[in-house]
């Protein structure tokens, strides 16, 4: 069976069938400059197989999109010449993730520039935050020793 989506723009970009600027592949992956960069030199890195984001990825594909990011990271500052990135995953739609093929955005950020806008951040009230972190220890627990007993 094929590990492509043949309804995905991103299969359709590792099949050929549609063209990219590609800048970087190995056997997991393929990177290559998205088509409506927020800076130029904004770079999506995808494994070469379709799953829709972090969740469903095989182990070796997350660990080679990590490697793979922190290979191109430098490299796409230096030739930018950006101050910064922001590596950035958009997992479903809520998320605001339009392409439903797992993908790492490495975006090139100068000082000041209005790329990416901040929201006003939320703040705990009362046992609101010592629940949530009690809530997340245990489900994380339990999965632990679910996956264990596998
Ligand atoms: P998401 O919002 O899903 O995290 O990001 C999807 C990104 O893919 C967007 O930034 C969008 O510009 C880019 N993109 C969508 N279609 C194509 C395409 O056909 N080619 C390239 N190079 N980038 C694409
Ligand atoms: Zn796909």
């Amino acid at each position: 069976m094929s590990p492509l989506d043949e309804h995905c723009v991103f299969c359709k970009i590792l099949s050929g069938q549609i063209p990219a600027a590609k800048v970087y592949e190995d056997e997991e992956t393929l990177a290559f400059l998205d088509i409506a960069p927020f800076n130029f030199g904004h770079t999506l890195i995808i494994p070469k197989r379709h799953c829709h984001g972090l969740s469903d990825m095989p182990q070796e594909s997350r660990d080679a999109l990590f490697r793979a990011a922190s290979l191109l990271a430098p490299v796409v500052l230096r030739v930018t010449g950006a101050a910064g990135f922001n590596l950035l995953m958009n997992n479903g739609q809520a998320a605001g993730q339009e392409v439903p093929h797992a993908h790492l955005h490495i975006i090139p950020r100068f000082m000041d520039d209005p790329v990416l806008l901040h929201a006003p951040q939320k703040q705990y009230s009362g046992e609101e935050m010592a629940q949530l972190q009690e809530k997340i220890r245990c489900r994380l627990a339990a999965r632990q020793e679910s996956q264990e007993q596998k």
